[in-house]
């Protein structure tokens, strides 16, 4: 807390993560011995950068770039940037930190960071957005390279800004290094699937918690918090395997629509006309309600998927889903649960699924758009999905055996803080004091 003050998000992650780690360190006592622990609480590397530009009316703008380049035993760096306006110094961190675990978690050769920056994309012109990516990784690609440091998108930062992103690193090295960002479009060098990953991966990992106690999605009432990336393909996927969503929301309010959410408006209105999702309301008409600025968890619904932001879902909320009798909690957002929420949800026996291993399935395609780019090739959808639901499985398996070889059957969060805790600690010991 000294060392780090006012980075209430970095605290809260951190504690999150030790506060569980207690027997794994009892039955490894070197990991203590060797501060581990204490090596993994300091970043390797932290930058922070001006990021000046020039808005359409022709006044200076500032905003403040950040890359948590957090650990990289695993692999290179890798996490995605942020553009939104609560960026701060601990949101990245918080976010590197749950990085590296969840890395770990995909089996893939990747280490942990994350960076961002406090600019708003909303409202911009894409003039403006373009002028802000070009100043921002004119300070950023000197850190970065394939086998150095991979970003890629996180909220705020799509197929638009890594396209802006991408085209000034290629501009000032002049090398066509396509693995060094990730999220990039099909037709240079983007890997099919990765835009649905997240979302995608989410849907797999609650169907096999549902599946682990003979349980399934389907015919199930479900609710989707935001309407970004990661919601639009939680929704898509819920629907396949016969669940229905019947709320979704952005920051400004959510809607109900009993029948199913409407994903082809609900994409054009997001990924196209930039729209808030009152239009989907005022669009679909009929029973479909808009409620402003209210609490999405207040709809009754059997399986919750928070999607948006951290820590959208507190204590009180949770209150209510568990009232309301939904029996699964999968986190497709980073930390979506307050720490007050996830005990309600344990000590009412709802199934949990953290962020760190619900939502991995975003970068472990990313690692796999990486391998396509070394590999100068590029993969069916049907692979990589393949691909996608294989390691998500692989990732449940793990989670699970982890937490019942420690006694614990059935505590995701353990389960997911053990294992890739586990992945980090050993590598890091094997290559010495670093
Ligand atoms: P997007 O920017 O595409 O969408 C974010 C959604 O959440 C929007 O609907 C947004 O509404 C809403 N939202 C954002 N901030 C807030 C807030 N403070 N209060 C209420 N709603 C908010 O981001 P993504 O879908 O990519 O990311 C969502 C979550 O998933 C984040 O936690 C991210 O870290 C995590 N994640 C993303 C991955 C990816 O591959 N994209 C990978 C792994 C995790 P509005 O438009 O009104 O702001």
């Amino acid at each position: 807390l000294r060392r780090n003050p006012g980075e209430h998000e970095f605290h809260q992650a951190v504690e999150e993560v030790l506060g569980s780690l207690g027997p794994v360190v009892k039955r490894h006592p070197h990991y203590l011995a060797e501060r581990v622990i204490e090596r993994l609480c300091e970043p390797e590397r932290q930058i922070i950068f001006r990021v000046p530009w020039t808005d359409d009316a022709g006044q200076v703008q500032i905003n403040r770039g950040f890359r948590v380049e957090y650990s990289s035993v695993l692999g290179p760096y890798k996490g995605g940037l942020r553009f939104h306006p609560s960026v701060l110094l601990g949101t990245v961190k918080f976010l590197g930190f749950e990085q590296i675990f969840k890395n770990a978690l995909t089996g893939l050769p990747i280490g942990g960071g994350k960076g961002g920056s406090d600019f708003d994309p909303k409202g911009r012109s894409d003039a403006e957005v373009m002028r802000f990516c070009q100043s921002f990784m004119t300070e950023l690609y000197r850190h970065l390279g394939e086998y150095t440091d991979v970003p890629a998108g996180d909220i705020g930062v799509g197929g638009r800004e890594i396209g802006y992103l991408f085209g000034q690193y290629k501009r000032i090295t002049n090398r066509y290094e396509a693995g060094v960002i990730t999220g990039k479009g099909l037709a240079w060098g983007g890997s099919r699937a990765r835009t649905e990953a997240t979302g995608y991966g989410t849907v797999y990992f609650a169907n096999e918690m549902a599946r682990h106690v003979g349980r399934s999605l389907d015919g199930q009432r479900v609710v989707v918090s935001g309407s970004g990336n990661v919601a639009i393909y939680a929704i898509e996927k819920v629907t396949e395997f016969g669940g229905t969503v019947v709320a979704a929301s952005d920051s400004s309010g959510y809607v109900v629509d009993e029948a199913g959410i409407d994903l082809d408006l609900l994409k054009d209105l997001k990924e196209v006309r930039r729209e808030r999702i009152s239009r989907y309301a005022e669009e679909k008409g009929g029973d479909v309600r808009f409620v402003e600025g209210g609490n999405i968890w207040d709809v009754p619904c059997e399986v919750a998927l928070p999607c948006a932001t951290q820590n959208e879902l507190d204590e009180e909320a949770a209150t209510t889903l568990v009232r309301n009798g939904t029996h699964i909690v999968a986190e497709g957002a980073n930390m979506p649960c307050t720490p007050g929420a996830v005990r309600v949800f344990q000590e009412a026996d709802v199934l949990f699924g953290p962020g760190k291993a619900v939502n991995a399935g975003g970068v472990a395609t990313s690692a796999l758009e990486m391998q396509q780019n070394a590999s100068r090739d590029s993969w069916s959808f049907e692979h990589t999905d393949e691909r996608l639901g294989e390691i998500m499985r692989n990732i449940h398996e793990s989670v699970v055996t982890t937490a019942e070889d420690y006694g614990r059957p059935g505590d995701y969060v353990f389960g997911a803080n053990a294992a890739g805790f586990t992945a980090v600690a050993d590598a890091m010991l094997a290559m010495g004091v670093i």
